[in-house]
Formats: structure tokens, C-alpha cells, sequence
């Protein structure tokens, strides 16, 4: 529907925001590199020994305004005209991760103040529209000025400046009623309505500097009026009231609070298993389940960190590695950046982030040189996000995180029995099989082909070089997570996924063995289901009896093709 292809549009755009804030980043780490300074030191913008880094070393880590910038040279700001009412794609209750996402949308247009406000109208649209300029567009009410009052249905805005944007953010004169203030004045007078977006802190606590926006809707402008703030200076108001017969906003959606705090243990509701992993991964994996009663666990599996390896296979010998010191930075000299197109996949910003999905990743390995730590061996690492494994319903089980998970930020590998697809006869059949069939994602071959990405040919000459060890249409090898595996078993299928499957090589270069990492598509909200595209042809699912098999998929989403296989 154009509904439909409007919402799409509207993720798209929010990918290419993303796609362009990581390539500025990755920049910015190539422009640093230049002096003797590691990924690091340039996030914090300090040498070792805590002196500043000269201008050209520093990072300019707000790379999300260069990406504001790109896209507006590049005509890809979805709404480059402000408009108002109600935005085609955007419906009350969307959340935008950032204020700069919303600027790239063009569903609010300045990244800090609280007004967006069509200047004037030109030529002929303001024959048409008869209006008078200045006119509201959308306000974000994110709790910046002391004196709003927020009663969602009614709220009182503060209109703008005057505050200390650096300092307090306390009001430190008066305000004037030009610009976005005399905007509301004529929206009001107008009877135009406003978008009001809220922001929200989130509370999970690896989260607390986040805040998400919320659109709450439309909002007509009842009154305005001039009086003393908190501070003592003059603060222009108005009282805005949401206009009836629209869906109602559940804040509880922003409310992900999960935590709990360490030693204490009060029960989350559903709760039963502390802990999937029983102490094999770094953080707790609790199980919960609201759906069942009485409610059951997970059951008839071990938990693994680890690939195992069957018996019968000989795993490929370490590959020589990079002979870096510390970080991998330059991209010259690195043997694994040469490897990756001659470029470092991830960036270091929020812990490694992949800057967007290749055939295959290079990461670092047992034959580097570079530290541990090294921001090209992210995959490798412990869990970062706290995950909940929850019953829901139809699917089973599925994966959600208490934390804000950026786009690009490995989530987790899959791991379980690292078997020959042939041992598999002799495997009760199960539904926790993962082919490594990099080959058929680096040639946009079936479900896949939905990965972010243009699909073409491989960065390195990999794939030629692997011609003949895959064939088109069969994978050797596989995960089996049936009787052994780790929290990635438990995430379900979407035609509409939040994650996307990366192929990555560290301590070999044989993508028949492949480590199969799960990265974050776009930015997740926290306790949003986590999930992929697994890919399956339709068809191609044949049962012990010969014929094809066929499942029905409960992803729900307006993309859902209906079927699993
Ligand atoms: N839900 C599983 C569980 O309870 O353990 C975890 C995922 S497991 C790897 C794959 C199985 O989950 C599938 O074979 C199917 O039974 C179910 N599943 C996953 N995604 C689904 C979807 N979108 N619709 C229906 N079933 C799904």
C-alpha cells in the first residue's frame, strides 16, 4: 500500500542517515590516524599521557551533523520541504533515536531547537495557502526548559531562547517573540495545527545518556501567553491541546526500565531462569515467560559461548596475521585492512560498530600482533547487550535487549555444533540448523538478498579464490544450536528483520567455515524482538518423506511473505 511504501521509505532514509554518520566516522579515524594516536585517543580526544590532540588528530565525533549535510547535498532528506500535519510514513507513536534522525526525515528540522517553523511560504504556495509566516510545524518537548508542563493531552510549552543551551539550560534572559514564538502566536491565531514530539530519557542504565522521540501527534495551540519564569525573566507560553480521534500514545512503550540492580533480585514478572547461559556468558540472560501457564523454560539443550567442533572436521590452520602494535589504525600497512578492501569494516564509536555489511568480514585473529582489544576483532568479544530470551506467541521463544543497540554493533555470534551438512541424516531433525552459505550472501542468492547493501561483487577476490571450494547452490557446512548453542538459537525469523547476518573470518580465511555474527541493522529500541531474515527459499525445505515442507511465518509484519519455507 502507499502507506506501507512510505514507512519503508522512511527506515530507508534513517539507514542512509546511519550509513553516511559511520563512512564520517570512518573518516575522521583515517584523518586522526595520520599522528600516533590510536582509535582510542581519538574517541576521547586525548593522547596517553591525557594532553589535548592537535585540531587535525581530534575527532569531530559529531559526524551525524556531517551526515545531515550529505544528505541534504545529495537530495536524500525524505521531506526537504517542512510541511504540516501529519508526515506520510511517520505515525503517532513512531520513535526516532536521535534528534538529528528526525532533521534527516525532515520531520522536525534543527537538531536543537525545540520549534521547527516554516519561515515564509514562496512564490505561488503562499498565493495558495493564504497563511502568515512565521508557521509551527513541530515542536519537541524534551524537558529542556524548566517551566514546560507536560499533561500529554494538554501541555504548556515554553517558547524559545533565552536559556543556557551550555551550561545550566536554566532561562538567562528574556524571551523575544519573533521566530518560533511567533510562529505558535500564528498557528494559534491560524488554527494550524503542530506536531509534538516528546523526548524521553531511557532508562536501562548502559542507555542513560539516550533519549528517544516519540511523535505524540497533532496538537492545536489554545492560548499564549507572556510571564515570569522559574528564573525571573520573561518566558512566552502556550498551551497546546492534542486534537481528538487520534491513536493514543503509550508511553509505556519508552518505559523500558528492566533494571535491577546488582545483589538484589526482585522477580521479573514471568521470570523462569535467572540465567540461560548459567554463568558461561559475562552477563545474566534471564528467561521469562508471561505466556504459559504454568510457565515453562527453555529445556533439552546445553549452553555454548563457542562454536564446538564435530569430530570429523579438521578446522582450517591459523591464517598469518597483521603485525600492528596496539590498535589496528592505518589501513596501509594493516594485512587485515588490506584483506577488507583496504579499509577497517568497523569503527570504534560505541564500543565497534560495522560501518555496513560486507561478503565477508576479516577480522583480526590468534596470528595478529594487534591487542586484544583491537577494534577489528569486535565480533570476538563478550555479549555487550543485556539480553532477555521471552515467550511470545506462535514462535516460541524469542531475544530482546534492555539496551539501546546502535545500527552496525555486533549483537551476537551463532554458535552450537560446527557439523558436515551430510552428518546431518544422522541428526534428529531439529529446528535450530544455521547453513554457512556466505557464498550465496555475497551473490544475494535467496532470503538474504534482503540484507542492507547493493549486492555486488565481493571487496576482495575471495569469492573467485572460493569458487571451487563452494558450489552455487549447497553449503558443506553448518550450526547445529539443537542440543548445543547460545542465545542466538532463540531469535526468530522477520521478513522485516532488525538484524542482518555477517559472515566473519578471524582465525582462518575458509568461508566454508565462516563465523555467522548477527549485526544490528538499524538502531533497536530496547525490548524490541530481536530478529533476521533466515533466508529460506520457498520450497526449498524438504521433510524425511521426500516432500516439500512448508511453514507459516508469525513474523507480522506488513512485509511478511507469510511463509517461513
Ligand atoms: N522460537 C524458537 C524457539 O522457541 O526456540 C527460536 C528460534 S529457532 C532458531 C527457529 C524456529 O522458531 C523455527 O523453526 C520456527 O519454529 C520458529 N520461528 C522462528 N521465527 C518464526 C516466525 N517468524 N514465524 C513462525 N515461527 C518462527
Amino acid at each position: 500500500t502507499i502507506h506501507q511504501k512510505a514507512i519503508n521509505r522512511v527506515k530507508e532514509t534513517i539507514r542512509i542517515f546511519n550509513k553516511h554518520s559511520l563512512h564520517f566516522a570512518q573518516e575522521e579515524m583515517k584523518r586522526c590516524e595520520q599522528g600516533e594516536v590510536n582509535d582510542e585517543q581519538i574517541d576521547n580526544g586525548t593522547r596517553n599521557n591525557g594532553s589535548p590532540l592537535a585540531d587535525n588528530k581530534r575527532s569531530n565525533s559529531r559526524t551525524d551533523f556531517k551526515a545531515i549535510t550529505e544528505m541534504k547535498n545529495k537530495k536524500e532528506v525524505l521531506y526537504p520541504e517542512k510541511m504540516i500535519g501529519h508526515l506520510p510514513g511517520i505515525v503517532v507513536g513512531h520513535q526516532f533515536t536521535s534528534r538529528t534522525e528526525m532533521v534527516a526525515i525532515g520531520f522536525h528540522g534543527h537538531w536543537m531547537n525545540g520549534i521547527d517553523y516554516i519561515s515564509k511560504f514562496s512564490g505561488k504556495l503562499k498565493q495558495r495557502c493564504g497563511y502568515t509566516c512565521p508557521l509551527a510545524v513541530a515542536i519537541v518537548m524534551s524537558g529542556q526548559y524548566e517551566d514546560d508542563v507536560d499533561c500529554l493531552n494538554e501541555v504548556v510549552y515554553t517558547g524559545q531562547g533565552g536559556n543556557d543551551l551550555h551550561g545550566s539550560k536554566h532561562q538567562i534572559k528574556d524571551q523575544v517573540m519573533h521566530r518560533g514564538n511567533l510562529a505558535l502566536k500564528n498557528n494559534m491565531e491560524q488554527c494550524v495545527p503542530v506536531r509534538v514530539i516528546r523526548g524521553y530519557k531511557l532508562g536501562a542504565s548502559r542507555s542513560r545518556d539516550r533519549k528517544v522521540y516519540m511523535y505524540c501527534g497533532l496538537y492545536k495551540v489554545v492560548n499564549h501567553w507572556a510571564e515570569k519564569g522559574i528564573s525571573g525573566h520573561n518566558v512566552f507560553k502556550y498551551r497546546l491541546r492534542r486534537l481528538l480521534g487520534q491513536p493514543k500514545v503509550d508511553i509505556d512503550q519508552v518505559h523500558y526500565e528492566r533494571e535491577r540492580k546488582p545483589g538484589v533480585s526482585p522477580r521479573l514478572p514471568g521470570l523462569v531462569c535467572e540465567d540461560i547461559s548459567y554463568g558461561e556468558e559475562d552477563i545474566h540472560i534471564p528467561v521469562t515467560n508471561v505466556i504459559d501457564y504454568p510457565p515453562i523454560a527453555p529445556a533439552g539443550f546445553k549452553y555454548t559461548k563457542f562454536v564446538q567442533v564435530s569430530k570429523n572436521i579438521t578446522v582450517p590452520p591459523s591464517a598469518s596475521g597483521c603485525s600492528c602494535k596496539g590498535q589496528c589504525t592505518n589501513q596501509k600497512s594493516c594485512s587485515c585492512a588490506q584483506l577488507n578492501g583496504s579499509d577497517f569494516p568497523y569503527v570504534s564509536r560505541d564500543g565497534g560498530r560495522l560501518i555496513e555489511p560486507k561478503d565477508v568480514v576479516f577480522e583480526c585473529g590468534p596470528q595478529c600482533s594487534c591487542r586484544p582489544n583491537c577494534t577489528n576483532r569486535v565480533s570476538q568479544r563478550q555479549l555487550k547487550y543485556r539480553l532477555e530470551v521471552y515467550r511470545v506467541e506462535n514462535k516460541g521463544w524469542a531475544v530482546r535487549s534492555w539496551d539501546f543497540i546502535p545500527s552496525g554493533a555486533p549483537v551476537c555470534e551463532y554458535a552450537g555444533i560446527l557439523r558436515r551438512n551430510d552428518e546431518l541424516d544422522n541428526v534428529s531433525e531439529n529446528d535450530y540448523i544455521f547453513d554457512i552459505d556466505c557464498w550465496h550472501t555475497m551473490n544475494g542468492i535467496g532470503g538474504r538478498e534482503k540484507r542492507q547493501g547493493d549486492g555486488s561483487a565481493p571487496t576482495s577476490d575471495l569469492a573467485e579464490k572460493e569458487d571451487d571450494k563452494m558450489t552455487e547452490s549447497e553449503s558443506e557446512f553448518c550450526i547445529d544450536a539443537g542440543s548445543c548453542g547460545n542465545v542466538a538459537r532463540f531469535i526468530n525469523h522477520s521478513c522485516e528483520p532488525n538484524l542482518f547476518v555477517q559472515c566473519v573470518l578471524s582465525s582462518h580465511h575458509d568461508i566454508r567455515f565462516a563465523r555467522v555474527v548477527l549485526v544490528a541493522a538499524d538502531n533497536i529500541p530496547p525490548m524490541q524482538e530481536l530478529t533476521y531474515d533466515y533466508g529460506y527459499a520457498l520450497d526449498s525445505v524438504i521433510g524425511p518423506d521426500g516432500k516439500i515442507k512448508q511453514a507459516p511465518c508469525f513474523c507480522g509484519t506488513s512485509e511478511c511473505r507469510g511463509r517461513l519455507y
